[in-house]
């Protein structure tokens, strides 16, 4: 999931759709935005999909105010459905609210089950709507005492807008496992996901959203606060690895860079001998490039992506699955034919992708394929909202080295060191990489892990 709120802007709801522009590979299930109009009414529009085919220049147009919140959906959060699209936006005699949250809580069927005990009829599926009766809970008046309250009774990896009509809260989780910054546009303020939802606004970045804070944004300007006396800081490392766009700099480490350093990491690790070194566009790129300077090996185009695939009619039956990844993927024969390859990904968690990447260039007369990753092997589930599987169907979770060689039909097979995973990573000196060692790090109440 990617949010995004801005105060103080015109048109905020223009600004924060060409933000979610920028968020939306963090999501593409669906999307929405929420304004409050210079009357206090609260305008929102959702849908299901893609930004472009959501959104329309009328539907940005009726959502008028200069504050707004906005939400890109990441399918296997929760269910489905266009309920679940946030914002979500909530009536109260204090004052309407909406939220768009990004992450998962872990112990939301414990604060569900509470909640459902005392009264409480859900609408959705979503953390979101969880956390706004938690602020509501106890009809206190004081509304920061009530968010202050009600995050820390949430374990897990979130973020958090809430936006009331004339105010905006950022909310990150105490470990800091979601990413989530500031920045300044004109008058006013930008929180987002990621940086790059900056960058196409025109806004500056001032700084993250620190472990455990709570921004305040309102008309005397920036407010702050810690949630919780027991912050961390313990970033998501698959954001750097795979989910975050290599032009955001999260946490003083700009993606790019640390995808790069990965990749110089991984030759010395794990050399070999090869002709040329092709990346799995689009996210393997940077390391591919790392990879290469660090090995003197050149770099080539060995693969070409697809940019206009048909994505739905694809999914259906098998045969047609695997038409689906030719379509997306071609090997260039006149560069791979007859070369040793040494191809980079940055993550394998099925399996699925390298099989098929594999199989490609050996059709188009790869004499030897070697894989690298610029990751550790996946073994663990993650419980904080990026989809890795389950530990049955992730590839590495039950094999050896060689039998996941064997299983991808490469002609070798390594894998990042977690040291190397942690040392790439400049701006956070121990983070979350629970899916690789199944060191998780806060309390786990709604899953078991092996
Ligand atoms: P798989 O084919 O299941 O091994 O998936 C690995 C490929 O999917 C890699 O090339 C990654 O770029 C990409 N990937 C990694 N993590 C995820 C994720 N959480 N959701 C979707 N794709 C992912
Ligand atoms: Fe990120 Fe993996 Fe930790 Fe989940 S378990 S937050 S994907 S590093």
């Amino acid at each position: 999931m990617g949010v995004i709120g801005v105060y103080g802007v015109s048109s905020a709801s223009t600004v924060i759709y060409y933000g979610l522009h920028n968020l939306q590979h963090r999501g593409q299930e669906g999307a929405g935005i929420a304004t409050f109009d210079s009357t206090g009414q609260c305008r929102r529009f959702r849908g299901l999909g893609l930004m472009d085919k959501i959104f329309d220049p009328a539907s940005i147009s009726h959502l008028e105010g200069n504050i707004g919140i906005g939400a890109v959906r990441y399918a296997n959060v929760s269910h489905g459905g266009l309920d679940n699209v946030q914002p979500l936006f909530f009536h109260h005699k204090s004052g309407d609210f909406a939220i768009a949250g990004d992450g998962n809580v872990v112990n939301s069927r414990q604060l569900a089950d509470y909640l459902e005990d005392h009264g409480t009829i859900f609408q959705t599926a979503t953390d979101s709507e969880i956390l706004a009766h938690l602020i509501k809970k106890d009809g206190n008046e004081d509304r920061i005492v009530n968010i202050v309250n009600a995050l820390n009774m949430m374990e897990g990896g979130f973020s958090f807008i809430i936006m009331t009509k004339n105010r905006l809260y950022a909310c990150r989780d105490k470990y800091g496992i979601k990413p989530l910054c500031l920045g300044k546009l004109a008058d006013g303020y930008v929180v987002s996901s990621e940086s790059c939802a900056f960058d196409i606004i025109g806004a500056t970045f001032i700084r993250d959203i620190t472990p455990g804070e709570i921004v305040t944004i309102d008309d005397k300007g920036l407010r702050t606060r810690q949630y919780s006396r027991f912050s961390k800081h313990r970033m998501c490392s698959m954001e750097y690895i795979y989910f975050a766009r290599p032009d955001s700099d999260i946490d003083g480490c700009n993606v790019h860079a640390y995808r790069k350093e990965a990749g110089r990491r991984l030759y010395r690790e794990n050399p070999v001998e090869a002709d040329i070194v092709v990346g799995v566009p689009e996210s393997s790129l940077s390391a591919a490039m790392g990879f290469s300077e660090e090995s003197g090996i050149p770099y080539e185009m060995g693969l070409i992506k697809h940019k206009y695939v048909g994505r739905t009619f694809i999914q259906p039956v098998q045969e047609m699955r695997e038409l689906g990844v030719k379509m997306k993927l071609s090997p260039v024969k006149s560069i791979v034919s007859g070369k040793r390859i040494a191809l980079v990904d940055d993550s394998i968690v099925r399996g699925t992708t390298s099989l098929k990447i594999v199989k490609l260039l050996r059709e188009a007369g790869a004499k030897e394929v070697h894989v690298r990753i610029a990751s550790p092997m996946m073994t663990h589930p993650c419980f904080y909202g990026v989809d890795t599987s389950t530990p049955e169907e992730l590839l590495c979770s039950h094999r050896t080295l060689e039998e996941a060689c064997q299983a991808i039909g490469a002609d070798s097979l390594g894998f990042l060191s977690p040291e190397s995973t942690n040392a790439s990573c400049f701006g956070c000196a121990e983070p979350c990489m629970a899916c690789f060692t199944g060191d998780y790090p806060t309390a786990l109440y709604n899953e078991i892990t092996k």
